[in-house]
């Protein structure tokens, strides 16, 4: 009995053992938490992401040590349709699959309507929404020709409800919920399944970015921000981790996951239970 649980554990531990995950926007924050944690779970990753090129090359080099799987990296930019093709046709010719893709690259930007810079509309929509499309059309021939796929996006709480001043973002993760249904319907019958994830407030440098400004515009302090107004809609009053985001979806990518599909997964302290 003892010797069934260990070795079970064992095995629970290296769940995505010889699969090849890609991962968006993973030099930072939730991406890079869930790419060490499929790498944890045994999967080849392809880190993408911007940031300074040794700093990058040093992360690869810590997933690959304490993991011991092989570390890619794409510098593909999410607004670039060219470059995200070259991305993923580099990723399916070097491994020669491509099983679980997290499409997270994302950017905020906080205005009201009347003030939102058009630039930061296109941008955002480009980054958060479009290329989760691009990538998605274009890594599905190599994952129904293995009839195993798993698409996680990673849409926001705002995906499900809005918030004032956050126009693109609210309706870039509306467009990245609706894309998951469909994409989820059109591959059901193939071994693919695609879901999303609806963190409410992470902790990430997306979010330190937010508070000093927060701050700022309400006069108040860093905590009064944090307590009263980020955390002002999630009733737990706790940030989720990356960890527990890099955990679902190392269970969304297994196979005991599979007849997930289609669903917007609300990770947010029951914020949208309201
Ligand atoms: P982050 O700023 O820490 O990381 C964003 C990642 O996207 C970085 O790796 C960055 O290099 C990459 N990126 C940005 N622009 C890019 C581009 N043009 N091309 C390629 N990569 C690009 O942010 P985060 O908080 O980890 O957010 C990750 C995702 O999670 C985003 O989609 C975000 O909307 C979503 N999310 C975050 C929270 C939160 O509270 N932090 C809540 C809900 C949803």
């Amino acid at each position: 009995m003892n010797i069934q649980l260990k070795t079970q554990g064992i095995a629970a531990t290296r769940l995505l053992a010889g699969k090849v995950s890609l991962v968006t926007g993973s030099t930072s924050g939730i991406g890079l938490g869930i790419a060490r944690a499929l790498a944890a779970a045994g999967s080849v990753v392809v880190l993408n992401g911007l940031g300074a090129q040794p700093e990058i090359a040093k992360t690869r080099k810590q997933i690959e040590a304490e993991f011991g799987v092989g570390v890619g990296y794409s510098a593909a930019d999410m607004t670039s349709r060219e470059a995200i093709a070259e991305m993923i046709a580099t990723a399916v010719a070097s491994h020669g699959r491509l099983d679980i893709l997290v499409n997270n690259a994302g950017i905020q930007h906080v205005a009201p309507l009347e003030q939102f810079p058009v630039e930061k509309w296109d941008a955002i929509l480009s980054i958060n929404l479009s290329s989760a499309f691009h990538t998605t059309r274009l890594a599905l021939p190599a994952m129904r020709q293995n009839r195993f796929g798993r698409i996680i996006n990673i849409a926001s709480a705002h995906g499900l409800v809005a918030s004032p001043f956050k126009a693109a973002y609210v309706a870039a993760k509306h467009g990245v919920v609706g894309l998951t249904r469909v994409t989820a319907l059109e591959t059901a019958e193939d071994g693919i399944t695609c879901n999303a994830i609806c963190p409410g407030y992470v902790y990430t440098p997306l979010v330190e970015a937010q508070i000093d400004g927060q701050a700022k515009a309400h006069g108040i302090s860093r905590e009064q921000v944090i307590h009263d107004v980020l955390l002002a809609q999630q009733p737990n009053k706790r940030f989720a981790t990356v960890e527990e985001l890099g955990a679902l979806t190392v269970f969304l990518a297994s196979d005991a996951a599979a007849s997930i599909t289609g669903v917007a997964l609300p990770v947010d302290g029951g914020w949208t239970a309201h």
